[in-house]
């Protein structure tokens, strides 16, 4: 995996502006390609038929525009793909990684249920991993991974460092929905595989979902990406950052606040990645200097009024 040319990609859902956060981590995935002679894809995963909206795709764009972020391609639009994440959900159902699965809404608010009293987090196992595929009847049913159960995956992740999780503690997800859609969490696999993406870098909210999207590339038998999961922006006291903390979609910060997006950048730059004491790093030095290692462990704090003095 090392010798492949390093392809990063921003994968924004268009469901509200383009925040600080997702603009950092979309500069931190431009600047890892550019200072590996790699590329950087964009790809909007508007899978969420009802959430995502044109407006947030034009502000997506537009941000990553006025960033001066360019990337490789074109804009790759993730719903498009649909049919594709099912053939690899039909491929799965064939080769014994996944199994149809007829449990009822019932029966699963009754495993909820069972799972709270027990004060555990609902972890499905459904009773039809088991049964043999020629019993399957012609019922509603969704997809579902067929998880391995024992043993323990690490991650070695490239800003979080080695993370184990067991796989008792891994869920057998959805792959399609009953009425055949695939799930966000196929989709992001089959695309970033798709992609060819080598290096998948984004906020750490995203580290569990590793742990269920492993075992796909492993059920498929495709090379596995390495990961880096950034810690999120906090505001000044310390809770995730949020509109209270006077965060909104960065095209205010142009066109109220008057920030020049050279400005801004250095600002994002600096927001959880350092290199020595410099101020001011240019797009060029950035370039040369950016590494995955310069990017902190701990959450960094978001300060309006340093943002308000640039
Ligand atoms: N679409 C996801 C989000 O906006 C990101 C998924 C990913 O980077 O893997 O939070």
């Amino acid at each position: 995996n090392s010798a492949a040319p390093v392809v990063t990609r921003f994968a924004p859902s268009p469901t509200g502006f383009l925040h600080l956060g997702g603009a950092r981590t979309a500069l931190f995935n431009w600047l890892f390609a550019k200072a590996n002679g790699g590329k950087f894809l964009l790809r909007i995963e508007d899978t969420d038929r009802v959430r995502s909206t044109q407006p947030a795709i034009d502000a997506i764009i537009d941000g990553m525009r006025w960033l001066g972020l360019d990337w490789d391609g074109d804009v790759v639009m993730q719903f498009a793909g649909a049919e594709r994440h099912a053939q690899v959900a039909h491929e799965m159902l064939a080769n014994g990684h996944a199994y149809r699965c007829y449990m009822t809404n019932d029966e699963i608010a009754a495993m909820r249920a069972e799972a709270q009293a027990a004060k555990k987090p609902l972890r499905i196992r459904s009773p039809w991993r088991d049964r043999p595929a020629s019993e399957a009847p012609d019922l509603p049913h969704v997809v579902r991974l067929r998880a391995p159960q024992e043993g323990a995956v690490t991650i070695e992740d490239r800003v979080q460092g080695a993370v184990t999780v067991k796989n008792e503690e891994i869920d057998d997800l959805v792959l399609l929905r009953s009425d055949g859609t695939p799930t966000y969490m196929l989709a992001v696999v089959v695309d970033d595989h798709d992609m060819g993406v080598t290096h998948v870098i984004r906020g750490d909210d995203h580290l569990n979902n590793a742990f269920r999207q492993l075992p796909i590339y492993r059920a498929m038998g495709w090379p596995e990406p390495i990961y880096a999961h950034i810690p999120l922006i906090h505001g000044p006291d310390g809770a995730k950052l949020s509109k209270r903390h006077g965060a909104v979609g960065i095209e205010a910060y142009r066109d109220e606040m008057g920030i020049l997006p050279e400005a801004f950048d250095n600002y994002l730059l600096r927001l959880g990645w350092g290199h020595g004491d410099d101020e001011i790093i240019s797009r060029e030095q950035a370039v040369e200097w950016f590494d995955l290692s310069g990017v902190g462990k701990s959450p960094s704090r978001f300060d309006l009024k340093k943002l308000e003095n640039l």
